[in-house]
């Protein structure tokens, strides 16, 4: 899955009031097949927006996404169809993700139905066998409740399951856990994780969880207000941070940041309004490390080895 420079805005207000919100600013990257992609930023920060441009559930102002190699930036949704079911969506809520008239039976077999063409009985086997392997069991008994019969948990666990039955190559996963209790967050990931094994497939993992993706991603990147900040190498974002704001999200975790090889950093005030961001570089109304320069311009978003980048001043050469 490839982004390249990707822009992506909405309208907000109403009445001649109307007002442009750059949700993401300028964003390329990469995700490699079988390879877990995190994304990491506050709420605001436009990580949703990126996910969902992704699966071209967005289409963006500029920039290009290409998935499989493929070209599908303007695809109309007819071309888009047969690639639907290799890219899926798993949301922060699933109450929000389902029908809350139809059994999950219903919910589960009809996407099998569209897209693969199956008979509702051959369908509804494949959903039963598919619910005992996300440990909905017995799953004669799940296929005939309605959404809202389920915990927050075990419903996540159906919205894995339909999305799986159509044996994806592509998973968004937004905040998956990020609903659900903390005692059942961990084995929510590892479902997610074994499917990934088992069918190689490659994830963008949206989280405002660090630590978490220091645990399953292979490569971070750090969004803030709308903009990629720093990016690279999991083990090497998290033990040698660079951009401020990373560096201040990993100090704001007490364990993490008692072993940390860098001064802690305390960011002051909040994240910006993404409708007006702060001029030059977004974070300078906050960095202890602000400059002059760091106010009127915008850093470039630096290159400093193969896949290592990092979007401040204090790495520019000079
Ligand atoms: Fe801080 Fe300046 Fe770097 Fe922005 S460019 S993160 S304000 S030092
Ligand atoms: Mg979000």
């Amino acid at each position: 899955l490839e982004l390249d420079r990707i822009v992506m805005e909405f309208d907000i207000g109403s009445f001649g009031r109307k007002k442009k919100v750059r949700a993401v600013d300028n964003v390329s990257l990469s995700i490699d097949k079988g390879l877990i992609y995190g994304l990491v930023g506050e709420s605001g920060s436009g990580k949703s927006t990126l996910g969902r441009v992704t699966l071209r559930l967005y289409k963006p102002v500029s920039g290009r996404v290409l998935f499989d190699g493929q070209d599908i930036t303007g695809l109309p949704e007819s071309k888009l169809r047969p690639l639907r079911r290799r890219m899926q969506l798993i949301p922060q809520d699933p109450y929000g993700a389902v029908n809350p008239v139809q059994t999950i039976g219903e919910a589960l077999s009809e996407p099998l139905i569209v897209h693969y063409g199956l008979e509702t009985r051959e369908a509804m086997e494949q959903v039963k066998a598919m619910l005992e392997n996300v440990g909905l069991t017995p799953a004669e008994d799940f296929i005939s409740r309605r959404p809202f019969n389920l915990s927050g948990g075990q419903l996540q666990r159906a919205v894995i399951a339909r999305a799986m039955l159509l044996k994806p190559e592509y998973i968004v996963a937004d905040e998956p856990t990020s609903n659900l209790d903390a005692s059942i967050r961990a084995s929510i990931v590892k479902l997610l994780l074994d499917f990934k094994e088992k069918y190689n497939q490659s994830l963008l993992f949206i989280t405002h969880d660090i630590v978490l993706l220091s645990l399953i991603a292979d490569r971070i990147g750090v969004m803030y207000l709308a903009q990629l900040v720093e990016e690279g190498p999991s083990d090497e974002v998290i033990k040698n941070p660079l951009h401020p704001y990373t560096r201040a999200l990993l100090s704001a975790i007490p364990l993490v940041s008692q072993e940390l090889g860098f001064e802690k950093i305390i960011l002051k005030g909040e994240i910006g309004d993404p409708a007006n961001p702060p001029t030059g570089c977004r974070l300078h109304p906050r960095c202890p490390y602000a400059s002059q320069k760091c106010a009127k311009e915008e850093p470039p978003f630096i290159e400093l080895a193969a896949g290592r980048k990092v979007k401040c001043w204090l790495y520019a050469s000079g």
